[in-house]
């Protein structure tokens, strides 16, 4: 809430005097000592105990106000219809479109109007909140067979703790963990890039059929690479004898522009007996967000697309 809190009269864009038996009749009631008569109120206290330095002028202004003490303020605002001004916050708080209309004009343009009956403490505190800002979270570590993991969605932004490391690391990963002692909770993408998650609880991430890659390139798709939601299990595709690169899901729209995913889709159909036209009709059924649906990779080594399809 800003350094203080002035309330100032304003007549035709000009500071006025507020009214001195108001203001005297708002605060003594607030004043944790005896206000000798004729003396100004220099300190009031909430009905919370947080208090604040009081000086009068033309206006009242309250040195550092705790919350209690806006209720006081807003008090203050109703009882005399004056314009309460927040240091450091543009903002002005009048009650009234009228009020507006009194401002110095470089002020009307912040100021907000609070109907009295709705001017309280806590309306004062709404109104000059500092809007929530979105949370800066870390950069991703590298995946390299799975590079954009929040764009597949297997990583998703969160505020939660990863359930091996303990952190709450902005990130969480959403896809599929396997193995006999997988945690109670999800795992932040750093326990997955870093083998901690593989190490700590022998999990694992992706399914690598055996031979078709380096071993390093096989070890790093299972335990180091985020995985993603599959109908059926299948192993990840190689390519020129390292692991593809995982690009995300794509239906038959997706795939247009990939003519080489889409002729290897095809050789697999036709290698699983299906007659061309049934193929055709596969192909132009596939779904990014349903089923069948195609995953679309890409070779590390010669650039070539791969698609695979999968459906229950
Ligand atoms: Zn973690
Ligand atoms: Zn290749």
């Amino acid at each position: 809430m800003g350094s203080g809190i002035y309330v100032h009269a304003f007549r035709d864009g000009d500071v006025v005097p507020m009214d001195a038996t108001a203001v005297r009749e708002v605060l003594v009631p607030y004043a944790p000592y005896d206000v000798p008569d004729g003396e100004p109120v220099e300190w009031v206290r909430a009905a919370d105990g947080s208090d604040a330095d009081v000086y009068l002028h033309l206006g009242v202004s309250f040195d550092r106000p705790g919350p209690g003490v806006l209720d006081i303020v807003a008090e203050l605002a109703r009882r005399t219809g004056a314009a309460i001004v927040l240091l450091g916050d543009p903002t002005v708080i009048v009650t009234s479109e009228e009020d507006v209309r009194q401002l110095p004009e470089d002020l009307r343009a912040r100021a907000v109007v609070v109907p009295p009956a709705a001017l309280t403490g806590q309306a004062i505190e709404q109104v000059v909140r500092p809007r929530p800002q979105p949370r800066r979270r870390p950069l991703l570590p590298p995946f390299p067979y799975h590079p954009d993991p929040v764009a597949t969605g297997s990583v998703r932004a969160a505020d939660e703790p990863c359930a091996c490391c303990g952190h709450d690391q902005g990130w969480i990963y959403t896809g599929p963990v396997y193995g006999e002692d997988v945690p109670d909770g999800r795992l932040c993408p750093y326990c997955v890039a870093y083998g901690t998650a593989a190490r700590r609880h022998g999990v694992f991430f992706n399914d690598v059929a055996a031979g078709r890659m380096p071993d390093e390139a096989a070890r790093q798709i299972c335990e180091r690479t985020p995985g993603f939601a599959t109908w059926q299990d299948w192993g990840w595709p190689a390519h020129c004898g390292d692991g593809a690169v995982f690009l995300g899901a794509a239906g038959a729209r997706e795939l247009r522009p990939y003519p080489d995913a889409l002729d290897q889709l095809r050789r697999e159909c036709a290698a699983w007996g299906w007659p061309d036209g049934t193929v055709e009709e596969f192909l132009a059924a596939l779904d990014k967000d349903g089923q069948p649906t195609g995953y679309l990779f890409r070779c590390r080594v010669c650039g070539t697309h791969l698609a695979r399809a999968d459906f229950t």
